[in-house]
């Protein structure tokens, strides 16, 4: 195992540094890096894709990669498949794998970039689903170098968070997660609940329920996500970004009338309702702005994008314009989606 000084990759094309980075590549690994840590009085913390972080120049403290990209059938019957996924499996390419294999249940989370070990922490999701819904349990290794085994319901999972995201803001050491657990059908059972989705396939009401045979096939679900999201979000590649900069925030009943006398419509969510971060934005005036080299991106305001040279200093002051405007003419203050890490 070598700890030694990192450019860290990242989504955002910010350029940083670990003073040390080691990557993980067996149980031995995990717990001689996190005895690294400790002994060096330094905070440990894992780092996947660098598809949701804004990473400052200089990152403090070991940052590890778990390289373990193994997937482990653990149990089949007739309804069910179990399946346990290394955190250094790609995402995209679980879900492509599990769809070929005719395990479903993934196929509306396509194409979200990043690893494995990072979707429970912030419970990704995507057009009407969250992974939570087929996760059974997350392999975590512990400051005290055990491994445990955490059922989903300790995980704390809700919208965009999970137990494992406030402890990455605490000052201890950072949860490793070593495998996710996921028990995925073996029928096709299609999730439509998204309108944007539903209307792709041109059902006009969503909630209305469709004979079986006239259902799209989960393969032909996860064709539709990758073009609609093709189509929405900038790949970047091209266009540096983390995706979604702001989560959608929630707000009580009281305040739906005065988000929809200025044309923003609030949703049922849960207990409360939740509006959309990309309208608020718009309607602050922000959607195709830039600022320098930051700028949001106009077929999706929620998005942030490093046109250039961009430093996280750059992109955060830019958020923060973005959020006081949303706060001064909406009431509302507007969440950070990505982990800040310095
Ligand atoms: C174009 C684009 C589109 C996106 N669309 C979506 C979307 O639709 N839905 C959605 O939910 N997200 C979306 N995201 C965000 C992102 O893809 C996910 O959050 C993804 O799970 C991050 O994976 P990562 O490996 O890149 O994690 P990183 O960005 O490297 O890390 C994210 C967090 O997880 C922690 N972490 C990573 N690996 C481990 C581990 N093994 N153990 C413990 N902690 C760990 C890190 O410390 C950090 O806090 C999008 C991002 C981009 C760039």
């Amino acid at each position: 195992m070598t700890i030694a000084q990192r450019r860290l990759p990242n989504t955002l094309n910010l350029a940083a540094t670990a003073i040390a980075a080691v990557d993980v590549t067996s149980l031995a690994d995990a717990k001689e890096a996190i005895f690294y840590a400790e002994n060096a009085g330094i905070r440990l913390r894992c780092l996947g894709e660098g598809s949701n972080v804004v990473l400052m120049p200089k990152v403090e403290g070991l940052v590890c990669y778990v390289k373990d990209a193994s997937v482990t059938l653990l149990s089949r019957d007739d309804e069910f498949v179990r399946i346990k996924v290394g955190a250094g499996k790609n995402w995209h390419e679980l879900v492509k794998e599990t769809l070929s294999q005719g395990w479903f249940g993934l196929e509306n989370l396509s194409l979200i970039p990043g690893s494995v070990g990072a979707a429970p922490i912030q419970n990704i999701g995507a057009y009407g689903v969250e992974v939570a819904q087929f996760i059974e349990s997350v392999a975590v290794m512990e400051a005290n170098q055990i491994v445990r085994e955490m059922p989903a319901k300790e995980c704390a999972f809700a919208y965009r968070d999970s137990i494992f995201k406030a402890r990455l803001k605490s000052t201890a050491n950072a949860p490793v997660i070593l495998s996710v657990t996921f028990c995925l059908n073996r029928r096709p059972d299609v999730n439509l609940s998204y309108a944007e989705l539903a209307a792709f396939f041109e059902f006009k009401s969503p909630h209305v329920a469709k004979p079986k045979s006239k259902l799209p096939s989960p393969e032909q679900v996860a064709d539709a996500v990758t073009a609609i999201r093709r189509a929405k979000l900038p790949d970047p590649r091209e266009y540096p970004n983390a995706g979604s900069f702001f989560k959608n925030p929630m707000i009580n009943a009281y305040a739906t009338p005065r988000l929809e006398a200025r044309s923003v419509r609030p949703y049922k969510f849960g207990e409360g309702y939740k509006v959309s971060a990309a309208q608020l934005i718009d309607h602050a005036g922000w959607k195709g702005k830039r600022r320098g080299d930051v700028g949001c991106w106009a077929n999706q305001p929620l998005v942030l994008v490093n046109y250039g040279r961009a430093s996280a200093s750059n992109l955060l002051a830019f958020a923060q314009e973005v959020r006081e405007s949303v706060a001064e003419q909406f009431q509302i203050q507007l969440e950070l989606e990505p982990s800040v890490v310095s």
